[in-house]
């Protein structure tokens, strides 16, 4: 490396003001409702957005890819031709009524690491880049995390082919016309990957810490659970000889929550959506359903937690004489990140002197795809009230700067 002679990397730091100024002027395209963003995947406000982020990597000598997926990829060389690049980056789409940090600070802050390394004249040995995932909301095209899916190789040509809107335009056409879709068969190879996020929770706010040092992504399972009672006059028939599938389903959702309770700060039971068949104040509901949304971050606590989940529907029902059928619709594995990026991170937020801690992120992020494929980890900053998906999120200039100096660092130190 070719550092000035009175510089030692160890001290450098980004500009925060370039940082904050960027979030805004990237806020005017798609801006609602004052301080919100609506910039669906692939709509003419992702296109400007995607633009004014290319213009920016230009300005700072970098050279922008463009995916099979639309995924941006902004790469700056590395003195050594056989490193991969060391990547960061998150997403620029936002939810329709979205705020200004979601996915964008983890974009803004990978261009801000490199554009603070050229302005102190840093070289790496690996090629850095700048990356934006397409479609991580998922609003008009499900699934969501679509870019990063397909990078990874979770979802294939055919179909990324077949995914479309609801009124029937295909996710390639648009891309197309917007100028943003490269060669299907030029997939972006990465040597690691760490992606910068707000929490969208409020653990680091609450325990007043700068940085959240990801760990893993926790893992989900759906089950759908039916209720099979009978349906009975409200006036006639006793208590005591009901088979009540409404009355047997709340108690199964005081025993999930009991559970859930029992398996500590990290696990979570709940339900969401619940259906009865009938609908009438005096119909006693002989059939009901409901989702449970379960989530851990360990794997075989997922599968224990899972298993009590089951067990207590089926006990809970036949002690309400009703019978209970659960299956599973959806199981995501948690996705624990790469022990070389989670220590690079962390060593980098204690030697500038951040409050941290290690933690596994509530909510799926493109870095769980990525980790697939690249050693990978994310770093969290707080936000305010752990708001987000929200006009009204914020995450505040100095938190912003604080969790970008420590993705400095560690780019600094992986990319070495
Ligand atoms: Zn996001």
């Amino acid at each position: 490396m070719n550092y000035p002679a009175n510089r030692s990397p160890s001290t450098i730091s980004i500009d925060a003001e370039r940082l904050w100024s960027r979030h805004m002027e990237m806020a005017r395209i798609g801006a609602i409702d004052g301080t919100g963003s609506c910039r669906l995947a692939m709509t003419a406000e992702d296109a400007e957005a995607r633009e004014l982020l290319a213009s920016w990597c230009r300005q700072a000598g970098l050279d922008v890819h463009v995916d099979g997926a639309g995924n941006m990829f902004a790469v700056r060389p590395g003195s050594d031709p056989q490193r991969l690049p060391v990547a960061s980056g998150s997403h620029l789409d936002t939810q329709p009524h979205g705020g200004r940090f979601d996915g964008i600070s983890g974009v803004l802050a990978a261009l801000e690491v490199i554009e603070t390394l050229n302005d102190e004249g840093i070289e790496t040995a690996a090629p850095l880049a700048v990356v934006n995932w397409t479609n991580e909301e998922g609003v008009r095209y499900a699934p969501g995390l679509l870019g990063s899916a397909w990078y990874a190789g979770l979802l294939d040509d055919e179909a990324l082919a077949r995914v479309k809107t609801a009124d029937g335009t295909p996710f390639l056409q648009e891309a197309r016309e917007r100028g943003w879709l490269g060669d299907s068969a030029d997939k972006f190879p990465l040597g690691a990957f760490v992606e910068l996020h707000i929490e969208q929770g409020p653990t680091l706010e609450r325990e007043g810490l700068q940085v959240g040092i990801v760990t893993s992504v926790q893992g989900l399972r759906w089950l759908d659970v039916e209720v099979r009672g009978t349906d009975a006059h409200a006036g006639t028939t006793p208590l005591d000889q009901r088979q009540d599938a409404l009355f047997a389903s709340a108690r199964m959702l005081v025993a999930l929550n009991e559970i859930g309770r029992r398996y500590g700060s990290a696990a979570r039971v709940s339900v969401g959506q619940l259906r009865t068949a009938t609908d009438g104040p005096s119909t006693i509901v002989g059939h009901a359903s409901f989702v449970v949304d379960i989530r851990h971050p360990d794997a075989d606590t997922l599968e224990q937690l899972t298993q009590e989940c089951v067990a207590v529907c089926g006990t809970t029902g036949k002690a309400s004489g009703c019978e209970v059928a659960v299956s599973e619709r959806i199981t995501i594995p948690p996705t624990a990140f790469h022990d070389t990026c989670i220590t690079a991170l962390e060593r980098s937020a204690e030697e500038q002197g951040y409050s941290c801690r290690r933690m596994a992120s509530g909510a799926l992020h493109d870095a769980a795809n990525v980790a697939k494929v690249a050693p990978t980890a994310m770093i969290f900053v707080p936000c305010r009230d752990g708001v987000s998906h929200n006009v009204k999120e914020y995450a505040s200039p100095e938190d912003l700067a604080a969790g970008t100096n420590v993705l400095l660092h560690a780019v600094l130190k992986l990319a070495r």
